[in-house]
Formats: C-alpha cells, structure tokens, sequence
C-alpha cells in the first residue's frame, strides 16, 4: 500500500490506460494524443516513483545537423 500513488490524476490514470494497450514505448506526445488530452511528465512522476511505469532516456540525432536530443519515452512495468 505504501507505494500506491494516493490517488490517481484524471491525467495519469488516461496515461496508465493508453500504456497499457501499447505494446512499445510511447512519448509523452503519443501518449497525450492517444489520450485525447494534455499528458504532461509530472503525471507520470507518481507512477514512475510507484514502479507502474518505466521512463526511459532515449537519443536522437538530427540527420541534418547531427544535433542531439534527449527524450523519454514510457512504458507499463511488468
Ligand atoms: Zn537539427
């Protein structure tokens, strides 16, 4: 019981459902726009902190100018 979030935002359990029928990682835009509303990281720090889901870093780099972005993208725990 300790490590279940109080209560869950309206915003972190419509991310919960949307990980949960994905079966790859999503960002927080796939998310937000399979959920139909605004999923921001803070809605997903308390489930994180719980181990419901995982966040994980990943690069991209920009093929033109080689720049690179750190991302997140996340995931139902097994
Ligand atoms: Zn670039």
């Amino acid at each position: 019981m300790a490590n279940e979030p109080k209560e869950l935002s309206i915003a972190a359990k419509a991310a919960l459902d949307v990980l949960s029928a994905s079966d790859k990682p999503l960002t927080l835009g796939e998310i937000s726009e399979k959920a139909g509303m605004d999923i921001k990281s803070g809605n997903l720090t308390g489930l994180v902190r719980a181990g419901k889901v995982i966040s994980e870093e990943r690069e991209y780099v920009c093929p033109t100018c080689n720049h690179k972005k750190i991302y997140h993208v996340f995931s139902i725990a097994e």
